[in-house]
Protein backbone atom coordinates (compact mmCIF):
# COMPACT_ATOMS: atom_id res chain seq x y z
CA UNK A 1 0.00 0.00 0.00
CA UNK A 2 1.37 3.21 -0.77
CA UNK A 3 2.01 5.82 2.29
CA UNK A 4 2.18 9.66 2.30
CA UNK A 5 3.26 11.53 5.35
CA UNK A 6 1.92 14.82 5.94
CA UNK A 7 3.36 17.54 8.15
CA UNK A 8 1.39 20.22 9.10
CA UNK A 9 4.35 22.81 9.83
CA UNK A 10 4.69 24.93 13.82
CA UNK A 11 2.12 23.37 16.42
CA UNK A 12 1.83 23.70 19.99
CA UNK A 13 4.18 26.64 21.55
CA UNK A 14 5.30 27.26 17.72
CA UNK A 15 2.59 29.39 16.17
CA UNK A 16 4.44 29.92 13.19
CA UNK A 17 2.83 33.49 11.12
CA UNK A 18 0.12 35.10 12.18
CA UNK A 19 -2.55 36.94 9.86
CA UNK A 20 -5.80 38.44 11.13
CA UNK A 21 -5.80 36.84 14.66
CA UNK A 22 -5.26 33.62 13.28
CA UNK A 23 -2.67 31.44 13.62
CA UNK A 24 -0.64 29.37 10.57
CA UNK A 25 -0.33 26.53 12.96
CA UNK A 26 -3.82 26.09 12.74
CA UNK A 27 -4.58 26.26 9.13
CA UNK A 28 -1.50 23.87 8.32
CA UNK A 29 -3.42 21.29 10.65
CA UNK A 30 -6.58 21.71 8.46
CA UNK A 31 -4.92 21.76 5.24
CA UNK A 32 -2.74 18.35 6.41
CA UNK A 33 -5.83 17.12 7.65
CA UNK A 34 -7.87 17.68 4.36
CA UNK A 35 -5.17 16.34 2.50
CA UNK A 36 -4.71 12.86 4.01
CA UNK A 37 -8.40 12.44 4.00
CA UNK A 38 -8.65 12.79 0.39
CA UNK A 39 -5.61 10.53 -0.06
CA UNK A 40 -7.42 8.14 2.41
CA UNK A 41 -10.30 8.05 -0.49
CA UNK A 42 -8.05 6.95 -2.69
CA UNK A 43 -7.03 4.03 -0.57
CA UNK A 44 -3.40 5.95 -0.26
CA UNK A 45 -1.98 5.63 3.76
CA UNK A 46 -2.17 9.17 4.84
CA UNK A 47 0.32 9.10 7.85
CA UNK A 48 0.37 13.09 9.91
CA UNK A 49 3.70 14.01 11.99
CA UNK A 50 0.48 15.25 14.41
CA UNK A 51 -2.79 15.29 14.65
CA UNK A 52 -3.34 17.94 17.18
CA UNK A 53 -1.97 21.51 18.36
CA UNK A 54 1.65 20.32 20.21
CA UNK A 55 4.88 21.08 19.76
CA UNK A 56 6.92 18.94 17.34
CA UNK A 57 10.80 19.49 16.89
CA UNK A 58 12.11 19.02 13.42
CA UNK A 59 14.11 16.70 14.40
CA UNK A 60 10.97 14.30 15.43
CA UNK A 61 9.41 14.95 12.56
CA UNK A 62 12.10 13.56 10.21
CA UNK A 63 12.74 10.51 12.87
CA UNK A 64 9.01 9.55 11.95
CA UNK A 65 9.74 10.08 8.09
CA UNK A 66 12.72 7.68 8.66
CA UNK A 67 10.24 5.50 11.00
CA UNK A 68 7.54 5.74 7.88
CA UNK A 69 9.32 5.50 5.09
CA UNK A 70 6.85 7.03 2.85
CA UNK A 71 6.29 7.38 -0.60
CA UNK A 72 6.75 10.82 -0.64
CA UNK A 73 6.25 13.42 2.17
CA UNK A 74 4.56 17.01 2.03
CA UNK A 75 5.08 19.92 4.66
CA UNK A 76 2.21 22.24 5.04
CA UNK A 77 2.59 25.94 5.86
CA UNK A 78 1.85 29.46 4.95
CA UNK A 79 4.13 32.50 4.13
CA UNK A 80 3.86 35.74 5.92
CA UNK A 81 4.93 39.40 4.69
CA UNK A 82 3.50 42.53 4.17
CA UNK A 83 -0.26 42.57 3.37
CA UNK A 84 0.47 42.77 -0.59
CA UNK A 85 2.07 39.88 -0.72
CA UNK A 86 0.11 36.65 -2.43
CA UNK A 87 0.44 33.33 -3.55
CA UNK A 88 1.63 30.10 -3.09
CA UNK A 89 5.03 28.48 -3.80
CA UNK A 90 6.18 25.42 -3.48
CA UNK A 91 9.57 24.43 -2.46
CA UNK A 92 11.85 21.83 -3.23
CA UNK A 93 15.56 20.27 -2.74
CA UNK A 94 18.33 22.74 -4.08
CA UNK A 95 19.64 19.64 -6.00
CA UNK A 96 16.15 17.87 -6.65
CA UNK A 97 16.24 16.07 -9.93
CA UNK A 98 13.78 16.11 -12.53
CA UNK A 99 11.30 14.16 -11.08
CA UNK A 100 10.87 15.44 -8.21
CA UNK A 101 10.76 19.02 -9.71
CA UNK A 102 8.28 17.78 -12.22
CA UNK A 103 5.92 16.09 -9.87
CA UNK A 104 6.50 19.86 -7.91
CA UNK A 105 5.47 21.42 -11.11
CA UNK A 106 2.39 19.39 -11.42
CA UNK A 107 1.02 20.28 -8.00
CA UNK A 108 1.47 23.67 -8.61
CA UNK A 109 -0.84 23.45 -11.71
CA UNK A 110 -3.42 21.97 -9.86
CA UNK A 111 -3.54 24.47 -7.56
CA UNK A 112 -3.94 26.71 -9.96
CA UNK A 113 -6.78 25.25 -11.34
CA UNK A 114 -8.58 25.29 -8.59
CA UNK A 115 -7.46 29.34 -8.45
CA UNK A 116 -5.86 31.21 -5.79
CA UNK A 117 -4.66 35.58 -5.73
CA UNK A 118 -1.17 35.83 -6.72
CA UNK A 119 1.45 38.85 -7.17
CA UNK A 120 4.60 36.73 -8.25
CA UNK A 121 5.26 34.78 -11.08
CA UNK A 122 8.02 32.56 -9.25
CA UNK A 123 5.75 29.29 -8.13
CA UNK A 124 8.04 26.35 -7.60
CA UNK A 125 11.13 27.02 -6.31
CA UNK A 126 14.22 25.01 -5.13
CA UNK A 127 16.37 25.32 -2.06
CA UNK A 128 15.04 28.02 0.47
CA UNK A 129 13.89 31.88 0.14
CA UNK A 130 17.45 34.24 -0.92
CA UNK A 131 19.35 31.29 -0.85
CA UNK A 132 18.69 28.77 -3.42
CA UNK A 133 21.80 26.20 -2.27
CA UNK A 134 20.46 25.82 1.25
CA UNK A 135 17.59 24.08 1.85
CA UNK A 136 14.17 23.78 4.46
CA UNK A 137 15.20 21.28 7.34
CA UNK A 138 12.38 19.11 6.11
CA UNK A 139 13.20 19.13 2.32
CA UNK A 140 17.54 18.44 3.47
CA UNK A 141 16.91 16.24 5.89
CA UNK A 142 13.76 13.54 4.30
CA UNK A 143 15.10 10.62 2.59
CA UNK A 144 12.01 9.93 0.52
CA UNK A 145 10.60 12.48 -2.65
CA UNK A 146 9.38 16.08 -0.42
CA UNK A 147 8.28 19.44 -0.48
CA UNK A 148 7.42 22.32 0.99
CA UNK A 149 3.90 24.09 0.47
CA UNK A 150 3.32 27.83 1.45
CA UNK A 151 -0.48 27.86 0.87
CA UNK A 152 -0.59 31.55 0.30
CA UNK A 153 -0.17 33.87 3.08
CA UNK A 154 -1.55 34.42 5.90
CA UNK A 155 -0.94 38.11 6.06
CA UNK A 156 -2.98 38.31 2.52
CA UNK A 157 -6.82 38.81 3.19
CA UNK A 158 -7.38 37.39 -0.04
CA UNK A 159 -4.78 34.44 0.69
CA UNK A 160 -6.49 33.35 4.36
CA UNK A 161 -9.84 33.47 2.84
CA UNK A 162 -8.79 31.29 0.11
CA UNK A 163 -7.52 29.14 2.39
CA UNK A 164 -10.62 28.63 4.54
CA UNK A 165 -13.41 28.68 1.57
CA UNK A 166 -11.33 26.43 -0.98
CA UNK A 167 -9.47 24.03 1.73
CA UNK A 168 -10.93 20.53 0.55
CA UNK A 169 -10.36 22.07 -3.70
CA UNK A 170 -6.97 22.40 -2.62
CA UNK A 171 -6.26 19.03 -0.81
CA UNK A 172 -7.95 17.33 -3.77
CA UNK A 173 -5.82 19.14 -6.05
CA UNK A 174 -2.39 18.00 -4.37
CA UNK A 175 -3.53 14.35 -3.41
CA UNK A 176 -4.16 14.88 -7.57
CA UNK A 177 -0.84 14.97 -8.32
CA UNK A 178 0.46 13.00 -5.41
CA UNK A 179 -1.64 9.81 -6.54
CA UNK A 180 -0.13 10.46 -10.37
CA UNK A 181 3.65 10.49 -8.50
CA UNK A 182 2.97 7.84 -6.75
CA UNK A 183 1.51 5.61 -9.44
CA UNK A 184 -2.21 5.31 -8.18
CA UNK A 185 -5.34 6.20 -10.23
CA UNK A 186 -7.33 9.13 -8.92
CA UNK A 187 -10.65 8.49 -9.03
CA UNK A 188 -13.42 11.29 -8.63
CA UNK A 189 -14.59 9.84 -4.70
CA UNK A 190 -18.24 11.41 -3.81
CA UNK A 191 -15.90 13.64 -1.28
CA UNK A 192 -16.18 13.48 2.28
CA UNK A 193 -18.74 10.48 3.17
CA UNK A 194 -21.47 13.50 3.08
CA UNK A 195 -20.45 14.22 -0.18
CA UNK A 196 -21.14 18.07 1.15
CA UNK A 197 -18.82 18.94 4.27
CA UNK A 198 -16.11 21.02 3.80
CA UNK A 199 -12.84 22.83 5.60
CA UNK A 200 -14.78 26.82 5.28
CA UNK A 201 -17.56 24.60 7.42
CA UNK A 202 -16.01 23.16 9.98
CA UNK A 203 -13.51 25.97 10.23
CA UNK A 204 -16.50 28.99 10.93
CA UNK A 205 -16.86 26.59 14.33
CA UNK A 206 -13.58 28.50 15.14
CA UNK A 207 -14.60 31.80 16.96
CA UNK A 208 -11.50 33.29 15.37
CA UNK A 209 -12.04 32.30 11.35
CA UNK A 210 -15.59 33.87 12.10
CA UNK A 211 -14.24 37.06 13.10
CA UNK A 212 -12.03 37.04 10.44
CA UNK A 213 -15.22 36.57 7.70
CA UNK A 214 -17.37 38.62 9.72
CA UNK A 215 -14.91 41.09 8.70
CA UNK A 216 -14.72 39.94 5.30
CA UNK A 217 -18.09 40.56 4.98
CA UNK A 218 -18.23 43.43 6.30
CA UNK A 219 -15.70 44.87 4.15
CA UNK A 220 -17.83 44.02 0.83
CA UNK A 221 -20.63 45.58 2.04
CA UNK A 222 -18.44 48.53 2.81
CA UNK A 223 -17.29 48.36 -1.23
CA UNK A 224 -21.35 47.78 -2.03
CA UNK A 225 -21.95 50.42 -0.50
CA UNK A 226 -19.49 52.51 -1.63
CA UNK A 227 -19.85 51.61 -5.43
CA UNK A 228 -23.97 52.34 -4.78
CA UNK A 229 -22.78 56.05 -3.70
CA UNK A 230 -20.65 56.26 -6.68
CA UNK A 231 -23.77 55.09 -9.11
CA UNK A 232 -25.77 57.36 -7.17
CA UNK A 233 -23.68 60.65 -8.15
CA UNK A 234 -23.43 59.61 -11.25
CA UNK A 235 -26.81 59.41 -11.81
CA UNK A 236 -27.44 62.76 -10.19
CA UNK A 237 -24.86 64.04 -12.61
CA UNK A 238 -26.56 62.92 -15.53
CA UNK A 239 -29.56 63.92 -14.84
ZN1 LIG B 1 5.41 27.93 8.43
Amino acid sequence: MSKVLIDPGHGGIDDGATGFGIKEKDRNLVMAKAIARELRLQGVQAVLTREDDKSILLADRIALEHKEKPDCFISCHMDAAAETASGMTIWVHSKADNVIWNWALDVMNELKAVGFTTNRAQSVSRGYPGSPSSDYYVNRETVSPSMLIEFGFITNQNNLNEHIEHCTEYAKAVAKAVCRFIGVEYKEANSDGDGKSNCAACCRTCPKVEKFQQGMDAERTRADQAEAKLQYLKDYLNR
